[in-house]
C-alpha cells in the first residue's frame, strides 16, 4: 500500500492560517481519529534543539506547535503534554522558553513531560541498536505527535521526521549515540530502529521557513511554504527531498529507513495529497549537500584524513564559550582549549583547536555552537 503525505500550502506564521493547514493536512489522511484516541495521553514532540529565537528557523516554530496542539484540543484529544530533549546542556524549560514554546503551552495549559529522567528500553527487533535510553516523558505518553522542522544537517544531510525522534532519547545518553555509531550510515541506522522503537503516530514538518546552508542550528531561514503531515516520517522526508531537488536515496534515513521497512521513499509508492503538483513547491536551488552517495561524491576521500570533511572554527565569530568542548562525545575530547604555558591548563582565552586524527565527524560541535563559528568543509575542494 502506498504511503500518504500531505503537502498543504501555508504562506506564513498566522494563527488561523496554519491551523486551517493542519486540519486539511490531517483531515486528508483519514482525521484526528485515525490516529489518536481521546482517552491517550499525547506527547507533543516539536524540535527544541536549542535557544534560539524562532525566526532563526532553528526549532519547529511555536505557531506551528500551538496549531497541533490546538487541533487536538478540539477533536477532545485534551490529555497533551510536550517535551525535548535539547543538544543545549541545562534546563528544557528555559530553552523552550526562548523558543516561545513554553509561551504557548503555558496559555493552552498543556504541561512539559519529563526529560529529566530515563528509564532503559530493550528492543530486541533492533538491527542496530537493542537498547535506548528513552526519557521519562516518552514512556509516559500513550503516543507521540512528532512537530519537526526542515532543515539541512552535516551529518545525514537532512533533518525532518525520522532524525528528531532522536530528541526522545534521554540527554546525557545522546553524545554516547554519536560515539557508538559515528559515521552517517550506522547513526541513521541506529535512528530507524529507535523510529520502529517507538512508533510516532504522526509526523507533522515545518516547512513554512525551513534552514538551508550550515544547518542544523547555523544556517539561513528560506521560505519553502509548505507543511508536511504523514504517518510515515521515510516518505516525508523523502518528499521534504523532492521539494528542494535532492535525490531522497542519497540520504543515509531515508535509504535505511525504506531498506529497515519503516517507510517507503519511491515516488510510485507515495500519494501525494493537497497539492496536483509538488514541482509547483520545489525549490531546486536550496542549499543542501548535494553530492551522489553517502557523504557525497567525494565520500572516498573521507577514508584519507587530510583530504576528509571537518569542521572548522571562524575565530573572528567565536565567543570562546566552549559548548563546542563540552558536547564533543568522545572521552579523548577531538577539541580543545589550548593549553596555557603557565598553568598547564585549557582556558577559555584563545579559540578551540582540534585534534582531527581523533575526530569522528559527528558534527555535535558544530550543531550545538551558539554563534554560528562553526562550519564544515572539504580542504581543496
Ligand atoms: S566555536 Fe562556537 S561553541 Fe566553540 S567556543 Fe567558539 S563560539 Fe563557543
Ligand atoms: S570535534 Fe566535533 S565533530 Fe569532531 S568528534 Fe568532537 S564534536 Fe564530533
Amino acid at each position: 500500500m502506498k504511503s500518504k503525505v500531505a503537502v498543504i500550502p501555508c504562506e506564513g506564521y498566522e494563527d488561523n492560517k496554519v491551523y486551517e493547514a493542519i486540519e486539511k493536512g490531517v483531515t486528508l489522511l483519514g482525521g484526528w481519529e485515525s490516529f489518536v484516541k481521546p482517552d491517550e495521553t499525547i506527547l507533543l514532540k516539536p524540535n527544541l534543539l536549542n535557544r534560539a529565537n524562532p525566526d532563526r528557523a532553528v526549532t519547529t516554530h511555536p505557531v506551528v506547535f500551538e496549531a497541533v496542539a490546538q487541533n487536538l484540543r478540539d477533536k477532545g484529544i485534551s490529555r497533551l503534554s510536550y517535551g525535548d530533549s535539547p543538544g543545549h546542556p541545562g534546563n528544557v524549560e528555559k530553552t523552550a522558553e526562548i523558543c516561545g514554546m513554553k509561551g504557548v503551552a503555558d496559555r493552552l495549559g498543556i504541561p512539559l513531560a519529563d526529560f529529566t529522567r530515563s528509564r532503559t528500553v530493550e528492543f530486541v527487533r533492533g538491527r542496530t541498536s537493542r537498547k535506548f535510553e528513552i526519557s521519562q516523558g516518552v514512556l509516559d505518553s500513550d503516543g507521540i505527535v512528532n512537530i519537526c522542522k526542515m532543515k539541512t544537517h552535516q551529518l545525514e544531510r537532512i533533518t525532518g521526521g525520522v532524525k528528531n525522534m532522536f530528541g526522545c532519547v534521554y540527554g546525557m545518553n545522546k553524545g554516547a549515540f554519536h560515539a557508538k555509531y559515528p559515521d552517517a550510515e550506522s547513526f541513521a541506522q541506529m535512528l530507524i530502529d529507535l523510529n520502529h522503537l517507538l512508533k510516532a503516530r504522526l509526523h507533522i514538518m515545518d516547512g513554512i521557513v525551513a534552514m538551508e546552508g550550515n544547518g542544523p542550528a547555523s544556517g539561513t531561514p528560506v521560505k519553502m511554504n509548505v507543511i508536511l503531515i504523514s504517518a510515515d516520517p521515510v516518505a516525508l522526508d523523502a518528499t521534504f527531498c523532492r521539494l528542494v531537488n535532492l535525490d531522497p536515496s542519497t540520504i543515509p534515513t531515508v535509504y535505511y529507513g525504506s531498506v529497515f521497512g519503516l517507510g517507503h521513499w519511491k515516488e510510485g509508492d507515495i500519494e501525494i495529497l493537497g497539492v496536483d503538483r509538488l514541482d509547483d513547491y520545489c525549490n531546486p536551488h536550496f542549499d543542501v549537500l548535494r553530492e551522489k552517495g553517502f557523504g557525497g561524491k567525494w565520500a572516498y576521500l573521507d577514508k584519507l584524513k587530510f583530504l576528509a570533511r571537518k569542521p572548522v572554527i571562524l575565530k573572528d565569530k567565536c565567543i570562546r564559550c566552549g559548548a563546542c568542548v563540552d558536547v564533543c562525545p568522545l572521552e579523548e575530547k577531538a577539541l580543545l582549549f589550548p593549553v596555557s604555558e603557565t598553568t598547564q591548563i585549557g582556558a577559555k582565552k584563545e579559540v578551540p583547536v582540534y585534534n582531527y586524527n581523533k575526530c569522528i565527524r559527528c558534527y555535535c560541535c558544530q550543531e550545538m555552537c551558539p554563534e554560528q563559528a562553526i562550519i564544515v568543509k572539504r580542504k581543496f575542494i
